[in-house]
């Protein structure tokens, strides 16, 4: 299942950024959706080396994750639980989580801190469960992406892509350091205090050569969407026909167009940014948009 990939590169429209490319990894799938399924890849291998049947991880009511999770494991025949932080709820989300056969149980926010506990209390003697750890974060994980190189043009001289853990980024700084190219790596953390970041992607890497943060595009912290975003959104959305998500991907693309802006980049220069995905998480948003 994960191979033969839909991932084309296209350029983006308005003439304040028509020299951009975006690599179109939100067009992987609906539900296993950008970065998700680059990291789900290697682990669904390994579950399946291990002759493991049930995947066990964790997430918020609104994770992209947690949605991936759910869709891979029901397309590869392998049982999904999910802890979810924070009380009972329903949602668009949590509906497609199990729509796809997971089984979701909800925690609260002191026992979710301890995620090895949980997953050891509920299925320590189950030798079929495998731990996923939030966000499917991991050596698997940094693979996967690092994937995503090779499917870009090496004389890249700029790849953007935005950051939660960090884990993407540092998959792309791998592939970028493997294949020797002289690009440089551009992360947009999408929360506050994001430097933390980039020690995340040097355990990865061991080397942050070619990585550079911007870390002062969080709009106020993860899943704060003020109205400058939701305008910015709306605006962005209906000039190229290409929906972004208000969590990760708005935030990259508006950090671009503030660089472009500040004449941050030279003429010539050839820039790229990764769609991760994540088009479901308008719906955590949609009473902002008001028409
Ligand atoms: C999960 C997610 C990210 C964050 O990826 P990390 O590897 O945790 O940094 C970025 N974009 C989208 C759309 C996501 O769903």
């Amino acid at each position: 299942m994960f191979t033969d990939i839909y991932s084309p590169i296209h350029q983006l429209k308005h003439a304040t950024r028509n020299h951009i490319l975006v690599k179109r990894d939100d067009l992987i799938d609906p539900y296993i959706s950008g970065n998700k399924w680059r990291k789900l890849k290697y682990i669904l291998k390994e579950v399946q080396k291990k002759d493991k049947n049930h995947i066990v991880t964790f997430g918020g009511a609104y994770s992209n994750h947690l949605v991936a999770t759910a869709s891979a494991c029901a397309r590869a025949s392998l049982k999904s639980t999910a802890f979810v932080r924070g009380e009972a709820v329903n949602n668009e989300m949590l509906l497609l989580c199990k729509l796809f056969g997971m089984n979701l149980i909800f925690t609260d926010r002191e026992s979710y801190k301890n995620k090895a506990l949980l997953f050891e209390t509920h299925f320590g003697t189950d030798p079929q469960a495998h731990f996923v750890d939030e966000g499917g974060a991991g050596a698997e994980a940094v693979r996967g992406c690092a994937e995503i190189i090779a499917e870009l043009p090496p004389d890249m001289d700029h790849l953007f892509c935005a950051a939660g853990t960090g884990t993407t980024a540092a998959g792309l700084l791998k592939g970028i350091h493997q294949r020797k190219l002289k690009t440089q790596l551009h992360v947009v953390p999408v929360l506050k205090g994001g430097d933390f970041i980039a020690d995340e992607i040097y355990k990865h890497t061991g080397n942050v050569d070619q990585l550079v943060m911007h870390t002062d595009y969080h709009f106020g912290g993860y899943a704060k969407t003020p109205p400058t975003l939701i305008e910015y959104i709306k605006n962005f959305v209906a000039t190229e026909g290409m929906l972004i998500d208000p969590v990760y991907t708005s935030k990259m693309f508006f950090a671009i167009d503030d660089l472009v802006a500040n004449n941050y980049f030279k003429k010539e220069e050839k820039i790229i940014a990764l769609h991760t995905g994540g088009l479901l998480g308008i719906w955590g948003v949609k009473d902002k948009f008001i028409y």
